[in-house]
């Protein structure tokens, strides 16, 4: 999950102005702050004459440097409503190494009452746990991508190493602490990272004028004009990129399609299966424009894995650093956030709590909580010890966790059908579709009925069934049966209050019913009921919570088995599918050496996508998968480090099988 991140240390000023402490130099103008923001940021960057001109669809992308208290994105965001069509889509790019805490952030933010009900959205949406990597926000049509880390290392993260998908940066604001005081912050890397993200001719705005500045500035191929600045200040930097650098291949470009496999926004795109992949997916995507058809085999949504009567929002944190651990963390954030906006009436936020069961969770518990506490993390996470952990629950429990606030159980169907009910999505049950044939333009598809359909783009949410389709069979998917059991609640059950997970899982009561589990049967696909699962289920449930087990066990249980779908690393999948053939020929060469630089990149069949894989936490990874899908395609900033996306997109098995001469 990268390394520690201090706070922003702030003194507040007595006229209730925020300075650093660390850089002793103020965030805004002591004059007028938001005066200054919109007279250097955006007057400079010429924002309300050019987003006039914006047409249904665009997108405009701005990239800043520092986002302290969010003033600059806020004043930026104000601007939008007034000035962009309202179907436009505006995406703020911002890179944060001193994050500022909950408290100064809305403190600053109270000093600007006409930015009163957009700082409010930004401030219930500000994550609980600030770690360094990127976090999504999502504001409708407004998008905040707020990278925790250096100004130059966070946006080296962001690029993917294509020009098309990388070059998409408008206008910046490069703010920061003045070079006087933070030289290490205006770095040649932080310039070239710049340009590298810039479209042609893509306008920026400083308030700085300083040598070092102008130097970096002209160095990366940045046209600079000097213009009259703020109030007492003399001069500013305002320019635009004249000559952009050419950008050098440095990794085996796998991961970027040969040719460009985005949809414009307005295209139609059919998305196949309605579970919670397929759901968030459609929901991603509808919210970005397109006209989605999502077509479920089942009679409704959820009708797979899916479909349970209660699930719960769980992650797997981990101390060390690594793709899994930062995926599982920052699923989470963004799920904690999505689920209470979209669909408040199906997510409870009961809590969670992680218990310390059995002698290697307490020790992984031990380092996680190290970790969450040299991180300010008790909004996220937080250590209890077994009182603690009774008291929250409700009930006696016989170990110490890490209590979850603002994770809970929700309503696996319901929540599928919620996401669907959107004006840019039909919906098609009890329609299977049995196969796919690429066309002239787009995409067919086929029914068992011998109906047929046409989309520009398909994404394949199929869970263990996504390898059906001759383009899909390479995706290594494995089949995970699961069971869960459900017992009335009794009278000591019924007090949990708070999701409970531990080797199983139990929810709290909902409509005098409790669900626990879940069984967990590699390679297995039947959906029926055993008997054997639910005895198995409540041993297990025995460990987690002794005495409501008893009572479980003297009554019939009821339950449900659906089948999950898993990768071999257990990351979810979400991005383009390629060309199998075209991939073990452009990349043979890694069987010999799977260190190998191959600067070619291989075909990917245009508009053809998968989101899969996501195992027994769907509903913790399917919203931030959703997100990185929907980047795909329609060609938006990723909301995910590139390591992340390599680490999701569904041809790195295929690249690491390549890496040990293994044939597929
Ligand atoms: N744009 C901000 C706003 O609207 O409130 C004000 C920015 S303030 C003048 C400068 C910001 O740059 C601070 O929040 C500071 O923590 C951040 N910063 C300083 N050095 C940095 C670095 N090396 N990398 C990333 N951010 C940095």
């Amino acid at each position: 999950m990268g390394s520690e991140h201090p706070h922003a240390d702030i003194h507040w000023r007595e006229d209730g102005q925020p300075l650093s402490r660390a850089f002793d130099d103020v965030y805004f103008s002591r004059e007028s702050g938001l005066e200054e923001t919109r007279f250097v940021f955006l007057k400079q960057n010429h924002l309300a004459e050019r987003w006039a001109t914006l047409k249904a669809g665009d997108t405009f992308n701005i990239g800043e440097t520092g986002f302290g208290t969010g003033l600059n994105f806020l004043a930026a965001w104000q601007l939008w409503l007034q000035a962009a069509p309202t179907d436009a889509y505006l995406h703020f790019i911002s890179v944060e190494k001193y994050p500022l805490r909950r408290p100064d952030l809305s403190r600053a933010l109270s000093l600007w009452p006409e930015l009163g009900p957009l700082a409010e959205e930004l401030e219930q949406a500000y994550p609980p746990l600030l770690a360094a990597g990127v976090h999504r926000l999502r504001f409708g049509p407004v998008s905040l991508t707020l990278v925790i880390g250096e100004a130059s290392e966070g946006f080296a993260a962001l690029r993917l190493g294509d020009d098309a998908l990388d070059r998409r940066v408008d206008a910046w604001f490069l703010d920061g602490f003045a070079p006087a005081k933070n030289p290490a912050m205006w770095s040649e890397a932080l310039f070239h990272n710049i340009a590298a993200l810039s479209r042609r001719e893509a306008t920026f705005a400083t308030f700085t004028c300083a040598g070092l500045v102008k130097r970096g500035l002209k160095d990366a191929g940045f046209a600079l004009e000097k213009v009259p600045g703020f109030g007492r200040k003399r001069e500013m930097l305002r320019g635009r990129l004249a000559a952009p650098e050419a950008s050098a291949v440095t990794a085996t470009p796998w991961h970027l399609p040969r040719h460009p496999v985005s949809a414009p926004r307005g295209s139609t795109i059919a998305v196949i299966g309605a579970g919670i992949a397929g759901a968030t997916a459609a929901r991603a995507l509808a919210e970005c424009g397109y006209q989605v058809n999502v077509f479920e085999r089942g009679s409704a949504p959820g009708s797979g894995g899916s479909g349970n009567e209660q699930g719960i929002l769980y992650a797997k944190l981990s101390h060390r650093p690594g793709p899994n651990g930062d995926f599982n963390l920052h699923a989470l954030l963004f799920a904690q956030r999505y689920y209470p906006k979209l669909c408040p009436e199906c997510f409870h936020t009961s809590g969670l709590l992680q218990l310390a069961q059995g002698e290697k969770e307490q020790e992984l518990q031990a380092q996680l909580q190290q970790w969450l506490a040299t991180r300010d993390a008790s909004e996220l996470a937080r250590p209890v010890d077994a009182a603690q952990a009774s008291e929250l629950a409700g009930i006696a429990l016989p170990y110490a966790g890490i209590f979850f606030p603002r994770a809970g159980w929700l309503e696996p169907a319901n929540v599928c059908a919620a996401l669907l009910r959107h004006p840019n999505i039909q919906l098609h049950c009890q329609t299977a579709i049995e196969q796919l044939s690429q066309q002239q333009q787009g995409w067919q598809l086929s029914t068992s009925g011998a109906e047929q359909y046409s989309a520009d783009a398909v994404v394949i949410c199929c869970a263990h069934q996504t390898p059906g389709f001759p383009q899909t069979e390479e995706l290594p998917l494995r089949p995970i049966r699961g069971q869960v059991s459900i017992a009335r609640a009794t009278e000591r059950s019924a007090g949990l209050r708070v999701a409970l997970c531990g080797d199983g899982y139990v929810a709290p009561p909902s409509h005098g019913q409790q669900s626990f589990g879940a069984t967990f049967k590699l390679k297995e696909t039947g959906a029926d009921i055993r008997e054997v699962e639910h005895k198995e289920n409540l041993e297990t449930l025995a460990q987690v919570m002794p005495e409501a087990a008893q009572d479980f066990a003297v009554q019939s249980l009821s339950g449900r088995a659906a089948v999950r779908a898993a990768t071999p690393d257990y990351l979810p999948m979400a991005g383009p599918v390629p060309d199998w053939d075209s991939l073990n020929s452009t990349y043979s060469f890694l069987r010999r050496n799977r260190k190998a630089l191959i600067p070619e990149r291989c075909h990917y069949p245009p508009g053809l996508f998968s989101l899969a894989g996501l195992g027994s936490r769907g509903f913790t990874y399917a919203p931030l998968a959703a997100e990185v899908l929907a980047s795909w395609i329609s060609g938006q900033p990723m909301p995910v480090s590139e390591e992340l996306v390599r680490a999701l997109h569904p041809a790195r098995f295929a690249i690491r099988d390549l890496g040990k001469n293994r044939q597929r």
